[in-house]
């Protein structure tokens, strides 16, 4: 069905390119008939495909349920820009691409997860209707397992040079600034990480902290010094100088208040996450004051068959929680779908 509505497209525009005739529709117009296209009808739509939203699928599909995971870019959420786990029980050490792989082939052994669906909208009533670029969606359950993006830093210079040489994945990046100057701006469990893994293909690497402390684990910080990484403590950065490529950062030190030019060739920011909460908001899901969706121990949200699990949902943002979450969230969908907890 989806395959038939995107190639009624392409030939209509072929068509019309070649001919010159004036079509009886616009164009415009078959592709709103294919934007509304009727992909499938499921008992639960899974939205996301990180390892809260893969989880999910697992045990919604083996529950009984019929599902499908929507992910707008590919599979493994945030944890594919991460260089190295080290906590994940079962896998003492592996990058977070290969831990997210392996994860996602372990889904699709039960259900299909659909790439490049990006969901732009959510309507509520007697089921829900979910519309993606390609089309429409119903289901009678939603889990939402949208994960979280990268907070910025906000200071003059970030957004024009994002691409020149500021970077928010240090996994995806970091390979360019081999033997070259860079800082890792954060402290927490993915600056201190990153900076290891920076520092271990080559790069010369230091860590700008607007704290004296971090909050990132015990063991990477020891790493971290065992490691010799220079720490930029009380410090901030003020501004990243534009150019064709960054070439130095404007710094200043909280405590004294003394401003330094560092030159350098990349910044990479780790400064934390920010959830993507955007279609709970639609939802009318009820949000704490960080934006993330409030849930039960069980996974629901304020409104009857609406789950939330992973990053979206706060808490502690680790894989194990994800999982976790996700699991618990098809668990209770499955309940409520064979018996309403409200009605019992
Ligand atoms: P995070 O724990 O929230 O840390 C964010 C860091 O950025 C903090 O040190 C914070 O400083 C700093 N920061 C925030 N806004 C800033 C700003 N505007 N300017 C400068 N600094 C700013 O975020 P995360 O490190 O991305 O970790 C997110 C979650 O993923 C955590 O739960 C973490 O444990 C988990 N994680 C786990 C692993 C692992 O276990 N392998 C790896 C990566 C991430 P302050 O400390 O002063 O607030």
């Amino acid at each position: 069905m989806t395959s038939s509505a995107r190639v009624s497209v392409s030939w209509a525009n072929l068509i019309y390119a070649q001919s010159g005739f004036t079509l009886p529709m616009t164009i415009e117009g078959i592709a709103s008939t294919a934007a509304e296209a009727l992909h499938g009808d499921y008992d639960v739509i899974i939205i996301g495909a990180g390892p809260a939203g893969l989880a999910a699928g697992i045990y919604a599909k083996r529950a009984g349920l019929d599902c499908v995971i929507l992910e707008k870019g590919i599979p493994g959420g945030q944890v594919i820009t991460s260089p190295n786990i080290e906590n994940y029980p079962g896998f003492p050490e592996i990058s977070g691409m290969k831990l997210m792989e392996t994860m996602a082939e372990h889904a699709r052994r039960y259900v299909e997860v659909r790439e490049g669906e990006e969901v732009l909208r959510i309507k509520g009533g007697d089921k829900f209707d979910i519309t993606t670029a390609s089309g429409r969606y119903t289901s009678r359950a939603i889990i939402l397992a949208t994960g979280s993006s990268h907070r910025k830093l906000g200071v003059p210079g970030e957004e024009g040079m994002t691409g020149k040489g500021v970077s928010y994945c240090a996994t995806c990046d970091g390979f360019f600034y081999k033997g070259k100057e860079v800082i890792v701006v954060g402290g927490g469990n993915t600056a201190l990480t990153d900076a290891l893994y920076l520092h271990s293909i080559g790069c010369k690497v230091s860590i700008v902290h607007r704290r004296d402390s971090f909050r990132a684990d015990k063991h990477l910080q020891e790493s971290v010094s065992e490691k010799g990484i220079p720490l930029l403590m009380d410090t901030v950065v003020e501004e990243i100088v534009e150019g064709e490529e960054v070439t130095a950062v404007r710094l200043r030190n909280l405590k004294t208040g003394a401003t330094t030019t560092k030159p350098l060739d990349g910044v990479f920011v780790a400064v934390g996450e920010l959830p993507s909460s955007q279609l709970a908001s639609e939802l009318d899901l009820e949000l704490d004051p960080g934006g993330f969706v409030i849930v039960d121990k069980s996974y629901r949200t304020s409104v009857p068959f609406v789950y939330a699990a992973g990053d979206v949902s706060g808490g502690i943002r680790q894989i194990v929680a994800a999982v976790h979450g996700g699991a618990a969230a098809a668990l209770s969908c499955f309940e409520d779908l064979m018996n309403p907890y409200y009605r019992r």
